[in-house]
């Protein structure tokens, strides 16, 4: 019988349709122990994880059997994809799965940055009263700049632009007839609200640095919810340090767990939003995502 290996958390429904189908080793924990997922991978011809487990060479070297990874979720920087693709491991994501979800999560953390929500609760919960040495703003024909205009780009403008920003997409890679794409330095000069979708690479490693942050003219909110590494996040903290970015809401960092040489630059009364990378999971989107998995792991090996 075919046997499948899970990481990481998976919808229980879906869970149960997959196992009327596999024989399946559900393991949570096996996200974090490399060593035992090494030695037992062998034995194993799909596998289904989210972005804890590494599946690097290492693993893949081990894995005689494997024909099928199915990634809960979107981007495949924590997957050897170029290993994959010469050992004919197909390699799955859950495409436009969640895209909801994370589009929800830009559009409610701009709005409160731009509303100052988190400093005018901070002030009162202490019990000040700063009604007015807050100066908070609204949303309505502000400019939002889009790094990466994907399938999440895409829905984030589509669900921004009912509110009424008007959009500015940069994205050299896609060939768009509806949305004008803009420059990079266009999207600096202009927004008022930069939001980040584009996937871990080489190119977009470290691609909004010190230099991107100095070409902003408008003290706008950053959202990052793509991947960590793309935001300097040293660079970030001294961007909003000197006034040159007005907030910032982070969902994905250079390390995850988070690490206390970063969150201890954070202070209560700032203007962010610090969420563990849950942007994209929600109740829906983990049914959703979960059942796309499954659906196209059986299609795959009937
Ligand atoms: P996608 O592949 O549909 O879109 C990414 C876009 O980025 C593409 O259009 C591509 O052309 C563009 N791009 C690539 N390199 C670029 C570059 N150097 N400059 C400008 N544009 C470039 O992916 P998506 O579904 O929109 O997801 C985007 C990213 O969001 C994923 O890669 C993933 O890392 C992240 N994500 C995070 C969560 C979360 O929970 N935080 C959830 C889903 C996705």
């Amino acid at each position: 019988m075919t046997k499948i290996l899970i990481t990481e958390f998976i919808n229980q429904n879906s869970l149960d349709n997959l196992k009327k189908k596999f024989d399946v080793n559900y393991n949570e924990k096996l996200c974090d122990n490399e060593k035992e997922l090494i030695t037992i991978i062998k034995g194993y011809d799909g596998l289904i994880i989210r972005n804890k487990t590494q599946v690097n060479s290492d693993i893949l070297k081990n894995a005689f059997n494997l024909k099928f990874i199915g990634r809960l979720g979107v981007g495949l920087d924590n997957i050897d994809t170029e290993y994959c693709k010469n050992n004919n491991i197909h390699v799955q994501p859950a495409t436009g799965m969640n895209a909801d979800s994370v589009a929800e999560y830009v559009v409610s953390s701009s709005m409160s940055l731009i509303k100052k929500i988190p400093m005018f609760h901070n002030g009162t919960i202490k019990g000040e009263w700063p009604r007015t040495i807050i100066k908070s703003a609204e949303i309505n024909q502000k400019f939002l700049g889009l790094i990466g205009f994907g399938t999440i780009g895409k829905k984030v403008a589509e669900y921004c632009s009912k509110n009424g920003l008007k959009i500015l997409a940069y994205d050299p890679y896609v060939n768009e007839i509806n949305t004008k794409l803009s420059s990079l330095n266009e999207i600096y000069e202009k927004s008022h609200i930069i939001s980040i979708h584009l996937p871990l690479t080489n190119e977009t490693r470290n691609m909004i640095n010190k230099s991107s942050f100095s070409k902003m003219k408008n003290k706008p909110i950053i959202i990052n919810t793509s991947r960590g590494n793309i935001i300097n996040e040293s660079d970030l903290i001294d961007a909003y340090d000197k006034n040159i970015i007005s907030g910032f809401a982070l969902d994905v960092y250079e390390n995850e767990p988070i690490e206390s040489k970063f969150y201890n630059k954070i202070k209560p009364g700032m203007n962010c939003i610090l969420t563990p990378h849950i942007s994209g999971v929600t109740t829906e989107s983990n049914i959703r995502v979960s059942d796309f998995i499954v659906q196209k792991i059986i299609d795959f090996f009937n």
